[in-house]
């Protein structure tokens, strides 16, 4: 899945651009960008141009055309995918370049300030540094990243189920639960008494215990989501290198027990798409993905069962939920990059 785009330089400071995946164009001058709810699905692109000249990085005008597969709003990380591609093709039609990681930070720089949303850095760092099945594990507190072959790409594939549910809540209740985890760094700061605790990351499970219970209830929760998803993290690294599909497959269902109970993230349509996957014995696991509330799940699953699966789900999905969803077969592909030099 991804968005592809035509780009053409322009000699003045304007941005033009077009969606085919969405009514209408926008023109932009690149001096005094700022977030215009007018500008509707552009503000995400124009974000990642607002990124560059914040940092100093003065580009051109350019003329663009965008054309998705990517559900917008689905939890699979279209604004993601547009942004790290508009940085891209910006740099590359004003013949600048700027060191690869830049890249993601600069883009979760345009998604915090210029959108609003206090995403973190994941999904830009996967679309400017994926590779073609291999997975990226990725310390969030210091950048460094190391990627992962996928041995079992021959074996296995994941499949996406869009609950095709969307709440507006996800943005302010995705604010409001990194507001709660940095709320648990001071407290646990202060009930430690250990001043280099400065993320979730470098609290320990023991120390975590023992002040667990002088927190208060949802801080507690939140936090203890996090600490035990770090662990699942580090032991899905070890699956992957030992190519342990099984134990692959239950750090994803724990790790959606753990979003929907103590992160509170989830919602019925999404465990109920989680259920109607884990129904088939194809299905090593399953987790909701993306910020909650609506949006999509993946399964892990026996690679030539896919299709069976999907019939399962589908049908199970539309039973419960009385909601027809969408579901998607992926393989893992390479981050965005240049397909063709030049057309005509
Ligand atoms: P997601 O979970 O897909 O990242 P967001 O709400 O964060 O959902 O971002 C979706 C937004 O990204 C869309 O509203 C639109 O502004 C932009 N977007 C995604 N795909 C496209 C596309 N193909 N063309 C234009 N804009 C897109
Ligand atoms: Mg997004």
């Amino acid at each position: 899945m991804s968005i592809l785009a035509a780009v053409s330089r322009r000699n003045d400071r304007l941005l033009h651009l077009k969606s085919l995946n969405f009514t209408g164009s926008v023109a932009a001058p690149l001096d005094g960008l700022e977030y215009d709810r007018g500008r509707g699905w552009a503000n995400y692109p124009l974000g990642a141009a607002w990124a560059l000249e914040k940092n100093g990085i003065a580009v051109c005008g350019a003329d663009i055309v965008f054309q998705g597969d990517i559900p917008p709003g689905s939890g699979l990380s279209s604004s993601a995918a547009i942004e790290v591609l508009m940085m891209k093709l910006l740099l590359a039609v004003s013949g600048r370049t700027i060191e690869k990681k830049e890249i993601p930070i600069l883009c979760r720089q345009a998604e915090n300030e210029f959108i609003g949303v206090k995403s973190g850095i994941m999904d830009q760092f996967i679309i400017t540094f994926g590779r073609e099945n291999h997975a990226l594990f990725l310390n969030c507190a210091n950048l460094e990243y190391r990627l992962i072959p996928f041995r079992n790409a021959d074996e296995a594939v994941v499949i996406v189920g869009d609950t095709n549910v969307k709440r507006e809540l996800a943005k302010s209740a995705y604010n409001q639960r990194v507001a709660e985890c940095a709320e648990g760094v001071r407290l646990l700061k202060e009930l430690t008494g250990k001043r280099d605790i400065t993320t979730l990351g470098s609290v320990d499970k023991e120390e975590f215990d023992a002040c667990r219970g002088k927190l208060p209830g949802p801080v507690g929760r939140r936090c203890g989501h996090v600490i035990s998803e770090n662990r699942r993290v580090l032991d899905a690294v070890d699956a992957l290198e030992r190519g342990h599909l099984p134990e692959l497959g239950r750090l994803l269902r724990e790790s959606h027990a753990s979003l929907r109970d103590l992160y509170e993230v989830s919602c019925g349509e999404l465990d109920c798409m989680v259920e109607a996957f884990l129904r088939s014995p194809a299905v090593y696991g399953a987790r909701m993905t993306g910020a909650g509330f609506g949006g999509s799940a993946i399964a892990l699953v026996k690679a030539d069962s896919g299709e069976e699966v999907i019939e399962r789900a589908r049908r199970t999905y539309k039973e419960k939920t009385g909601i027809d969803g969408s579901f998607h077969v992926c393989r893992i592909a390479d981050g965005a990059g240049k397909l063709t030099t030049q057309i005509a």
